[in-house]
């Protein structure tokens, strides 16, 4: 299989589809919205400038959201990983780029999960994440509601809102995306190693054309 850089709106599903393919098949999960969230929670300066910018819907800058992704890639070596909101800017990429060359990384991915924004709010209206294992939870969407209302079925914790899954932000960070996140999907198109997922299908047949994609034999970054 093949290591996978998701790009995809907020609230496609992203997360749940890591999930899925860290039980199914062992990859390793790089989330940097969760990341940003540890670091928030350590309290840290850093952790409160971060803080602001994801209750705006802003991104964070480049440079802090690569110096993170830079240190955990070391560890990746060797693994099947998945990137699940790296790269997010033209200069990400780039960057990205620089860094699988210096640490021999190929066999890459890049996957774009298609959502339109009405869906996606529906989505992040009824979102509930554990706050221990991150799992993520859907009020609604009998795929995802967790089995006692409320309790992750993992960790028996009760579940949270994340603070910028409201409408306001959720707009911004719509925004954001349409703005700084699309012309990624041409730059990976250019080099021939990007797949198209619909992600507006139920949950497990969007997670089969993910794995059917990973498996591709045809995508030409060898
Ligand atoms: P996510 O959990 O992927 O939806 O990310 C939550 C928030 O973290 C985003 O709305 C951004 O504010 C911030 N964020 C996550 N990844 C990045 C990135 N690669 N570049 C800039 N900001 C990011």
């Amino acid at each position: 299989m093949r290591n996978i850089i998701f790009i995809a709106p907020p609230a496609a599903g992203k997360g749940s589809v890591s999930d899925y393919l860290v039980k199914s098949f062992g990859y390793t999960h790089i989330s940097t919205g969760d990341l940003l969230r540890e670091e928030i929670k350590s309290g840290s300066e850093l952790g409160k400038e971060i803080d602001e910018l994801i209750s705006s819907g802003n991104f964070v800058s480049d440079e802090v959201i690569i110096k993170m992704v830079s240190s955990k890639l070391d560890a990746l070596k060797d693994k099947l990983f998945i990137l699940d909101g790296f790269p997010r800017t033209l200069v990400q990429a780039h960057k990205l780029d620089e860094m699988f060359e210096n640490n021999d990384v190929s066999n890459v991915i890049a996957i774009y999960l298609d959502i339109n924004i009405e869906e996606a709010t529906k989505r992040v209206l009824g979102r509930m994440i554990c706050p221990k294992c991150k799992k993520s939870y859907h009020k609604f969407n009998k795929e995802f509601v967790p089995k006692v209302e409320n309790i992750c079925d993992i960790c028996g914790v009760e579940l949270e809102h994340r603070s910028d899954d409201n409408e306001e932000t959720f707009k911004a960070r719509f925004d954001a995306y349409i703005k700084n996140t699309s012309p990624i999907i041409d730059f990976y198109r250019d080099k021939g190693i990007l797949y198209e997922v619909n992600a507006m299908q139920t949950a497990q047949n969007m997670f089969n054309d993910v794995v059917e994609c990973a498996n591709d034999k045809e995508a030409q970054n060898d």
